[in-house]
């Protein structure tokens, strides 16, 4: 059975979903126009004092906008803007977010708010929960990564140069303000890679909503807002629903991370920032579809599936030819971090995941069949 009851359409025309945390349960509005609704910040951007971080990028096109709504509620609003890039998701950007909350004398009930990609999410949320052991913070996404992915499920860090996202803290948002209409400003590139988590979440999860994306991928690419909302609303929906049975990633969560072992691959073996990380999960979600069928899983019209909708979203489907050891040398980083084999997150059938080993000569098909 799916869960859209908790979703509802209000007055103002956008979609509010609740995730389901228990005491740290909090909403999720999505929508066009929502930076434009000065009442809805209002409501959902609580204290009297507000800090919001952004970067150089996002800032120009957003901010004032936020912060004048904020201000004409009567709040004292500190901006924090940071230099745009995964490369600055660093100590030293937090850092500058720690120096300018002390400065301006900010206290326990400062809110957060993250205005910005995942990259502004990650590390406002670390900052949110270490900032005097944890104050109020609020996304608003900017991305469709961020929209469907990063600002559900809690995790918030930084990078370290020995590992991406290796400092962090799992802890939740007050409230996340998805406005479909930021995605007016984003690069189509960033736009596909967003769409990969989509399909990936339709993929491992809700064969109904692969056939709604197949049917909308136009509408998507489009960014037509109603496309848009429901396409965040029900991968929202999806993932804080494995978040809601496993919030400190005890096992269901490794579903999420499908595409993802040859994904992480192909953004290693390439250098991290070559490939967006949404195209390499795009691609290592048509690699792990050609295993699975491989093995008997799914039927080979399935796989067809995968590849024409990660191409349609302007996905590569054709992985790059890293020269086989140093693929299998690749995926056992991941192996080695499990402790034991290769466990691939694959497709039994189309819209449900099967955790599971491969043969090698499986995988050496799989990547001769896949690469090129
Ligand atoms: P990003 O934050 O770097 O944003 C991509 C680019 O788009 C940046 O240059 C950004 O400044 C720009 N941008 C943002 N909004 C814009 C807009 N509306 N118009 C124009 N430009 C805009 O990247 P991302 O893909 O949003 O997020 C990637 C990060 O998210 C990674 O650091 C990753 O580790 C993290 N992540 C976290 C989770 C999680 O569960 N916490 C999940 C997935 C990814
Ligand atoms: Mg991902």
């Amino acid at each position: 059975a799916r869960r859209l009851a908790r979703t509802s359409m209000n007055e103002q025309d956008h979609i509010t979903l609740n995730v389901d945390l228990g005491e740290r349960s909090y909403p999720i509005a999505i929508g066009p126009g929502l930076l434009d609704d000065a009442a809805l910040l209002a409501r959902h951007i609580g204290g009297n004092k507000v800090a919001i971080v952004t970067n150089t990028t996002v800032a120009p096109l957003y901010l004032a906008k936020v912060a004048g709504h904020l201000r004409a509620a009567g709040r004292d609003v500190l901006e924090i803007v940071l230099p745009d890039g995964e490369e600055h998701k660093n100590w030293q950007s937090l850092n500058l977010v720690y120096d300018a909350l002390l400065q301006h004398k900010c206290d326990r009930k400062t809110t957060l708010v993250a205005l910005g990609g995942g990259v502004i999410g990650d590390l406002t949320g670390f900052a949110a929960a270490s900032y005097m052991r944890g104050v109020p913070f609020v996304q608003i996404p900017t991305t469709l990564l961020s929209q469907v992915d990063s600002s559900v499920g809690g995790k918030t860090g930084i990078n370290h140069p020995l590992g991406k996202n290796m400092i962090g803290a799992f802890y939740q948002p007050r409230a996340v303000i998805a406005d479909t209409a930021t995605l007016d400003t984003l690069p189509a590139r960033e736009l596909s890679a967003g769409l990969a988590e989509v399909i990936k979440h339709g993929a491992i999860l809700d064969a109904a909503y692969f056939d709604w994306i197949e049917a909308n991928v136009e509408a998507l690419l489009a960014r037509e807002p109603q496309a848009l909302a429901y396409a965040i609303a029900r991968s929202c929906e999806i993932k804080s629903d494995v978040v809601r049975k496993d919030e400190r990633e005890g096992g269901l969560r490794a579903v999420l991370n499908f595409g993802h072992t040859f994904g992480h691959a192909i953004e290693n073996g390439l250098g991290y920032g070559e490939w967006l990380h949404g195209e390499a999960v795009g691609c290592g979600m048509v690699m792990a579809a050609d295993m699975s069928a491989r093995l008997g899983l799914i039927e080979p019209a399935a796989v067809e599936r995968v590849r024409a909708l990660v191409r349609a979203a302007g996905l590569p489907a054709v992985a790059p030819d890293l020269g086989e050891a140093r693929w299998i040398e690749l995926m056992e980083v991941d192996k080695k971090n499990e402790g034991g084999e290769i466990r691939f997150i694959l497709l039994k059938p189309l819209g449900s995941p099967s955790i599971t080993t491969a043969p090698l000569d499986i995988l050496r098909s799989t990547l001769a069949a896949c690469s090129g």
